[in-house]
């Protein structure tokens, strides 16, 4: 059995941990390795390796970590192959989709190559007679990462490359259920050159979370998972004074208007939904048909639904593998089931699907749902499956109106042909990112990442601009040269 250990100070190494948790192949539903679960002392063992690397990182060049990024960036490109397969083995996805997160993730390397520009300050000369202002901005320190099973190389990305490309050390807690892209990642950074202790993995559950949240060597925590554990870890780290962003979980909407091209928006749709078994945060899991679109939109969307191939992830035919766990396949069924006794009508059910060669896998076939109401169970909760529910609205003012109504506000999209109803659209509805003829508007590195309510604690989206100010805090100087006599006045502009 195979045995996933920490990466502390430029190692592989077990440290103190002797608890364990199993990590499956969600295509065949048997273990295929352990990991090890840090107790509070192997936290305090990262963090001192990053304390004591960021003396000399904190303090390095410009030049000296861009160098590192570039070099990073093409061993992502040169071990892309290993990655996706890494991924799809524990998280289950399909191949194809692991290389797309492995290429939306390297964005941010891409962006970090660049982190020169982004930390470029201001300079006002002769504010007053003599006297020149200028501004620059500083790493944190030691920071740290924990991030969800969903995207198990891109969220991490989101956080690392910016963290360290602006001066920070980094502690990485992947999720449990798919750590071994991280130790990977690992590697490669310690080939690309980034001195030890720089970057850092500590594997865990609560336990290791509880000992980041509180630990007085980090500065910072960068969080992405569920809404609760989002709460949860805003509230304790920033009681324990740290900076943080915390993102949450996600129910996102995509609106379809009667003058919309139907069929270029179920394939989207689709995909939105069923893509990576619905197990991404920007995923659409409500379609909401607006008027006569409903009955046209449902009829098509039921048969590209029957279309999509489930199957192991490593199988190119397929579209979409299992969902990550056997407790992620019940909460799909149960699901499916509740909206069906309360009212639902199930076009398509997928809850009986079996994969021929892969009954025990943890697979779950697409389900769609039409005529939801916003009262059912299917609709409030986040499922984090293959389930595309159906609600009907009248207008577009209504569509909108149920979709502010909503917790959440990850993600949302509108399908139309029409400017004036995307215009009104994008500027009335409380939601962070939005698609016009875009299922899943996943923005560039170089924008930043993050929903509006429950969908982001706090305030600081993630990677891009922001990814930078929260990574990094500035200093004002305020300079004159030659010295002139001192007044007792309070400093005014002269
Ligand atoms: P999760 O919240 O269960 O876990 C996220 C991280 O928190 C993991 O590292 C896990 O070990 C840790 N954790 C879990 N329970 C904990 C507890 N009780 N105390 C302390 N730490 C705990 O999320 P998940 O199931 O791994 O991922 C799916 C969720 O993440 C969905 O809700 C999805 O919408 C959300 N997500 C959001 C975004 C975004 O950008 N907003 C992106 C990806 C995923």
């Amino acid at each position: 059995m195979n045995t996933i250990e920490h990466w502390i100070n430029g190692a592989a190494t077990p440290a103190g941990s002797t608890r364990t948790a199993p990590v499956f192949d969600p295509a065949t539903g048997q273990q295929r390795a352990e990991v090890l679960l840090a107790e509070a002392s192997d936290v305090d063992a990262a963090v001192a390796a990053a304390g004591t690397a960021f003396e000399t990182w904190g303090d390095s060049s410009l030049s000296q970590r861009t160098k590192v990024m570039f070099a990073f960036r093409e061993l992502l490109v040169k071990h892309e192959d290993d990655l996706a397969r890494i991924i799809s083995a524990e998280h289950g996805k399909v191949v194809d989709d692991a290389r797309g997160e492995i290429v939306r993730g390297r964005e941010v390397v891409e962006y970090a190559c660049g982190i020169a520009d982004a930390l470029k300050g201001s300079f006002s000369d002769q504010v007053s007679r003599d006297v020149d202002v200028h501004n620059f901005r500083q790493p944190l320190g030691v920071v740290a990462g924990i991030t969800p099973f969903n995207f198990p190389i891109m969220v991490p990305l989101w956080m690392h490359p910016i963290a360290i490309a602006t001066g920070n050390t980094f502690v990485l807690k992947p999720s449990e259920r798919d750590p071994s892209a991280s130790a990977l990642v690992a590697e490669l950074y310690a080939e690309a050159g980034l001195p030890d202790g720089v970057f850092n993995v500590v594997n865990g559950d609560k336990v290791a979370v509880d000992a980041i949240l509180g630990h007085p060597g980090i500065a910072a925590v960068s969080f992405v998972g569920s809404t609760p554990i989002a709460r949860y870890v805003y509230d304790r780290a920033t009681a324990a004074g740290k900076r943080v962003q915390a993102l949450g979980g996600a129910k996102n909407h995509a609106v379809v208007l009667p003058d919309a091209d139907l069929e270029y928006a179920a394939n989207h749709l689709t995909a939105a939904a069923f893509g990576s078994a619905g197990q991404r945060c920007m995923a659409i899991s409500v379609g909401v048909a607006v008027g006569s679109a409903g009955d046209r939109l449902v009829e098509i969307l039921e048969r590209k639904a029957r279309e999509v191939k489930v199957g192991p992830g490593t199988d190119p035919a397929s579209d979409m593998g299992p969902v990550v766990t056997e407790a992620a396949r019940e909460r799909v069924v149960n699901a499916v089931t509740s909206g069906a006794e309360q009212g639902a009508t199930v076009v398509v059910d997928g809850r009986d699907l079996k994969v021929e060669g892969h009954e025990a896998g943890f697979f779950v076939g697409p389900s769609l749902l039409d005529r939801v109401t916003t009262e059912m169970d299917a609709y409030r909760e986040e499922i984090f499956g293959p389930v595309l529910a159906i609600v009907r609205a009248e207008t577009v003012d209504e569509a909108i109106a149920i979709i502010n109504a909503n917790p959440y506000g990850n993600g949302t999209a509108i399908f139309t042909a029409s400017g004036e109803a995307a215009r009104k659209f994008q500027r009335e509805v409380k939601v962070g990112m939005i698609g016009v003829n875009v299922p899943i508007p996943v923005p560039m590195s170089y924008y930043s990442f993050g929903g509006w309510k429950d969908s982001l604690i706090g305030d600081s989206p993630i990677h891009g601009p922001e990814g930078v100010k929260f990574y990094t805090r500035a200093k004002v100087v305020t300079t004159r040269w030659p010295h002139t006599a001192a007044g007792f006045h309070f400093p005014t502009a002269n």
